[in-house]
């Protein structure tokens, strides 16, 4: 779960991290009265959105009276935020976060991300900070600082020293710069955050400062940290998603054609892969857990046709403990009350699957059927590239 910037320095302040004052506004009016309470002569405008890169996108504006704080929070209220990682539908606006401006002498790039192939929490580090991670990875690799924290005592001084030496902050500050990395890691590790990123943190003339904050946390961790797990923000995600996972369906949005609904994670898995192999892109990832109930198919059904990308579906369900007789009752009770308009193709396997089968052809309903998993996949984007056919005008020559 991500959580928005003024949420994550709310937290990391509390762990000792330094960041600059600030008030959450939720309308211009608000934005400039939060200006005048923090006081000063310039003030920062930042959109709160889940997403990086809102500087280049429009979402941070510096300003330098209350007028401007006001235009700044009225031209962001409402808006889409398109950035480069949000993809073509953008987050949309409904927080702006505003804080007493700063003065930069240098910026900083300050990452605690769990790293997969040492198994530890690993700080990376960069005096290129500014830019993304990506791109400090690819034009200046060699400015880059990696420190494996050892799990059985956690983050030492000495390693947040050797950082802070290492992205040459100058020595005066250097212990605020120790304590302010020791900070980050200390959040990270009692609130299961798999990532912590300050990004920039700059130095000014007083010491250091982050100026931007990123916390994600382990989903399935979250139960243990009840005042985090209020922190998430519905309108930040992707509706699809969250809207699964209010019915208890783990689903994820793709981009592709082929919605698919399966019975089990790694099945779900295997299904895409064959359909890529067939030849097509699977629309979704949906695993609709063991108990494939009439009323869970159903949901399923619902949720793959809500995305208007979905010109195929196929359904994969391998019965073990569950039933095909009952699964097939199952998707022939879901399609008489919700008639689905596009091709769709079933294949069932496992415990009663002859019923199941029966149970298809019988119901008359126009279900394209598949025995095995490579001749549903293959199906599927048969029926797919020729329904497109269908509908797509011929091109005149
Ligand atoms: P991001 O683009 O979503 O990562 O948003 P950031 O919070 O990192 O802001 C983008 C950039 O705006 C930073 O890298 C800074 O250069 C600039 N910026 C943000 N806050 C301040 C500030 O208080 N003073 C100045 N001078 N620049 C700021
Ligand atoms: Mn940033």
């Amino acid at each position: 779960m991500d959580i928005h910037e003024y949420q994550a320095k709310e937290i990391l302040a509390g762990y000792g991290v330094p960041v600059p004052r600030g008030g959450l506004a939720y309308s211009p009016e608000q934005a400039a009265y939060r200006a005048r309470e923090i006081g000063g002569n310039k003030w920062v405008v930042k959109a709160q959105v889940h997403t990086g890169g809102r500087g280049k996108a429009g979402g941070v504006k510096v300003c330098g009276n209350e007028h401007e704080v006001y235009d700044a929070a009225d031209e962001m209220f409402g808006k889409r935020l398109v950035t480069h990682q949000t993809g073509p539908e953008g987050k949309i606006v409904y927080r702006v976060y505003v804080e007493g401006a700063v003065n930069i002498l240098k910026e900083i790039y300050l990452g605690i991300v769990l790293d997969r192939k040492t198994e530890r929490v690993m700080v990376v580090a960069s005096a290129s900070g500014g830019m993304e991670i990506e791109d400090i990875a690819a034009s200046k690799p060699d400015t880059l600082i990696r420190s494996v924290v050892e799990p059985a005592v956690g983050m030492q001084a000495f390693q947040a020293r050797e950082i802070a030496f290492g992205l040459g902050i100058p020595g005066e500050h250097v212990q605020k710069a120790v304590s302010l990395i020791m900070g980050c890691y200390k959040a990270l590790e009692s609130l299961d955050a798999s990532m912590v990123e300050i990004n920039p943190l700059v130095v000014t003339e007083e010491g250091v400062i982050a100026l931007d904050a990123k916390m994600t946390f382990d989903d399935n961790a979250l139960f243990r940290h009840p005042s985090v797990a209020e922190l998430r923000d519905k309108s930040q995600e992707d509706s699809r998603e969250t809207r699964a996972a209010d019915r208890g369906l783990s689903y994820v949005g793709l981009t592709g054609n082929i919605g698919c609904i399966v019975n089990g994670a790694g099945l779900a898995m295997a299904t895409m892969d064959m359909i890529k192999l067939a030849g097509g892109e699977p629309a979704n990832f949906l695993d609709i857990g063991g108990g494939a109930t009439p009323d869970r198919v159903a949901k399923a059904f619902r949720l793959v046709m809500s995305d208007d990308n979905v010109q195929a579906i196929l359904v994969n369900i391998f019965a073990g403990i569950n039933r095909c007789d009952w699964v097939a009752e199952g998707i022939v009770q879901a399609l008489e009350k919700n008639p689905v308009h596009v091709p769709l193709v079933v294949r069932l396997a496992g415990t009663h699957v002859e019923e199941g089968r029966r149970i298809l052809a019988r119901s008359g309903l126009p279900i394209i059927r598949a025995n095995t998993l490579a001749e549903a996949a293959e199906r599927a984007v048969q029926a797919w590239k020729n329904d497109v056919s269908l509908k797509q005008p011929k091109a005149v020559a």
